[in-house]
């Protein structure tokens, strides 16, 4: 479980996040949404520790973990598996070496074990005999799943990803859900997701977190959404494309 405490950031004088509590639980995927520029991915960042926040606390599991020290950190961030905004994959390394090069970082398996493991999750995500391609040789899809190989690599008890459905076409946006749910359960992680993809709301979206100027607006589920009044809510939702 996670849980985020009055947390605030700002950017200068740009109050992005004005004091966000909430709680993600493990086994399900929770959803941050808001309008561009929300502070949908600070909170993200601020969550897996890639910012500070001005104020507040995240708790994984009980552990404060904003106020730790970068030694104390370190077990949590090996439970953390992160899919970057736009996959964020080295253009250099293979997508083996890209899962690699995270297993280098955190595990002290042997190369031999590195490479299994490295493989064991692409076969995972349904990217069996890739492994010596490069990310410039690979769909837009496909390199979603390379970045969700690589963040459940370490056995994550913790999942986040930011717009896993950024630039794919409505089926691959369905597929690249469905394994995240599907991954989810495995796993039994605390999964939260950054999206402004409606259809992903409806079909994933068992506890989602709307915010608006700041603020946690709303919070409830895709059904309670669809019977909600909440004026903001459906303009976000009139907005976004479907
Ligand atoms: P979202 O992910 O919801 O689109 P962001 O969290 O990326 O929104 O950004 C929220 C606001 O914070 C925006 O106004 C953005 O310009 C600002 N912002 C985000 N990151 C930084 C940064 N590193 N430095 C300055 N301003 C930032
Ligand atoms: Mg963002």
């Amino acid at each position: 479980m996670i849980e985020i405490r009055n947390i605030h950031k700002s950017f200068g004088d740009n109050a992005v996040l004005q004091g966000i509590d909430a709680v993600f639980e493990p086994g399900k995927v929770s959803l941050i949404i808001g309008g561009s520029g929300s502070g949908k991915s600070t909170l993200l960042k601020c969550m897996v520790g890639l910012h500070k926040p001005d104020e507040g606390q995240v708790f994984f599991d009980g552990k404060e973990f904003t106020s730790m020290n970068f030694e104390e950190k370190v077990p949590i961030r090996k439970e953390i598996g992160m899919l970057f905004q736009n996959s964020a994959l080295f253009d250099s390394m293979t997508v083996e070496q890209n899962i690699i090069f995270t297993l280098d970082m955190f595990s002290d398996m042997s190369k031999s074990e590195k490479r299994d493991r490295a493989n064991f999750c692409l076969e995972r995500v349904n990217l069996k005999n890739t492994n010596k391609l490069y990310p410039s040789e690979l769909s837009g899809g496909m390199k979603k799943r390379v970045g969700i190989a690589r963040a459940i690599s370490m056995n994550p008890k913790y999942l986040f990803c930011d717009e896993p459905n950024s630039g794919l076409d409505p089926a691959t946006s369905i597929l690249i859900d469905e394994l995240i749910q599907e991954l989810t359960q495995e796993y039994q992680c605390t999964t939260v997701v950054v999206t402004h993809d409606m259809n992903s709301v409806m079909g994933i979206g068992e506890y989602i977190l709307f915010l608006y100027k700041g603020q946690k607006f709303w919070e409830g589920s895709n059904q309670d959404m669809l019977h909600s009044d909440v004026e903001e809510l459906n303009d976000f939702v009139f907005a976004s494309p479907l």
